[in-house]
């Protein structure tokens, strides 16, 4: 069960996720995310420490420190308690007081994203015991890696979870952190932002679980943005295959990676709602349900390049050239489209980008369009049912696509738009494919 930021952002909630983990007597391992705040904020300690801000960064330390004195004396109320929650929060506190006197780096920056998980799951574990209720916190440092190229090592995980358990016989409620890892350094390293939902999907595949369970605060997958559109409804079952498109292509919910391993392992994911613990949230499974569009999803800030050239007609080899300047860069690329003397690709991830087309101007004339968005309409067969396709396009008449991906995978139909028409594609889909505002 992987309860996030949101779901522990206030004592009360914390002591909400205490009574959803011990509803029934399941063993469980629990993943907690940082309380929600935290890791922004030390994110932007890092950062200010990266450019030489002390100051700042030692205000920003101030500040979140005020926020845990002040949340522990709301979570829990006896003197042993408090003293043992005063004790964590001094402890990772005078850390980072330390921090501010060091010299930055990347390593030290890890470190310091670190501390939210570390914090959350030691005031959780210590309310656990004030309430009487039985648990042992499993070191996420202790298990949890990644290896050289930051991809995690499922059987080291699982080997090493199982001795760590296998010192808590009998034992049926475990507590750990999301997020954090070691790397092939045996550093302090972390799985990304929202990781902590790819931490649960590890541990779930590693450990073979009967299921893994996400808590959030809204009550499963949406069909569409609720923040363009005005109505959305939330999608009972997905297929592996839709939910990551969906998670990859835009909706929030969902960290993209945490599908792989639970697809891999073949252990079904549910997404719930804290708010709503009655509510069915979203089933994930192998199983492929229901014809039809399932869900819309979007994803903004993609760049769009376009390589043309004369020599790409009747060439062979011509592609690679042009993948290997993005993978010299380690940039991943979302959509391909191509003709027979022209490619377009887009990427999301601009950071390399003038040095990508200065490798790619000796192919070709290159063009770029910024601020692009992906608009992904996801479902069992989508893409090979010819009457969706029709109404898709009759429906977008008045959008100009710049490119569209079909074909390549059944489940998916992805569009290129300009990114300051999303709200309006996004209207006019929910209108013509679900009939809502
Ligand atoms: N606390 C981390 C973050 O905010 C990981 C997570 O919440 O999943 O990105
Ligand atoms: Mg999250």
């Amino acid at each position: 069960m992987k309860f996030g930021g949101t779901s522990l952002g206030s004592p009360e909630r914390m002591q909400g996720v205490a009574r959803l983990i011990t509803a029934d007597d399941q063993p469980k391992i629990v993943v907690l995310s940082a309380l929600s705040g935290t890791t922004n904020s030390l994110a932007e300690i890092g950062q200010a420490m990266a450019v030489g801000n002390k100051s700042l960064a030692k205000s920003l330390v101030g500040e979140l420190e005020g926020h845990y004195r002040k949340f522990y004396r709301e979570l829990v109320t006896g003197a042993d308690a408090r003293q043992k929650a005063q004790g964590v929060i001094d402890e990772h506190f005078e850390f980072l007081s330390i921090i501010l006197r060091i010299s930055f780096n990347e390593a030290l920056n890890k470190d310091i994203l670190a501390q939210g998980e570390l914090l959350s799951t030691s005031l959780f574990a210590i309310y656990l015991e004030e309430a009487g209720i039985r648990a042992f916190l499993l070191p996420a440092l202790d298990f949890m890696s990644i290896d050289e190229f930051e991809e995690p090592e499922i059987p080291g995980i699982r080997t090493r979870l199982l001795a760590l358990l296998s010192r808590h016989k009998g034992e049926k409620l475990f507590i750990t952190q999301g997020y954090i890892c070691r790397n092939s350094r045996g550093e302090i390293d972390n799985l990304k932002r929202g990781g902590s939902d790819y931490t649960a999907s590890l541990i779930g595949a590693a450990m073979n679980a009967a299921e893994i369970q996400i808590w959030t605060d809204i009550d499963g997958m949406h069909n569409n943005d609720p923040r363009e559109v005005g109505t959305t409804l939330p999608i009972d079952q997905l297929s592996f295959e839709e939910a990551a498109e969906l998670a990859y292509f835009g909706a929030k919910i969902l960290h993209p990676a945490s599908i792989w391993p639970a697809q891999h392992f073949n252990v079904p994911v549910k997404l719930l709602n804290t708010l709503q613990p009655d509510a069915r949230g979203t089933l994930i499974t192998d199983q492929p349900s229901g014809d039809g569009v399932k869900a819309i999803a979007a994803k903004d800030g993609i760049t769009a390049i376009r390589i043309k050239s004369g020599r790409m007609l009747l060439a062979y080899g011509f592609l690679r050239k042009i993948f290997e300047v993005f993978e010299k860069y380690r940039t991943p690329i979302d959509m391909v489209t191509t003709s027979e003397v022209a490619v377009s690709v887009t990427i999301d991830n601009t950071s390399q980008l003038r040095s990508i087309l200065a490798d790619l101007e000796p192919w070709g004339t290159v063009e770029q369009d910024l601020d692009q968005t992906i608009v992904s309409i996801v479902g069992n067969e989508v893409a090979s049912t010819p009457e969706i396709l029709a109404r898709i396009f009759s429906v977008l008449a008045p959008i100009p696509l710049r490119m569209i991906s079909y074909g390549g995978s059944r489940h998916n139909i992805s569009l290129l738009i300009p990114g300051s028409r999303k709200k309006e594609t996004l209207l006019l889909l929910n209108k013509g494919l679900f009939g809502l505002n």
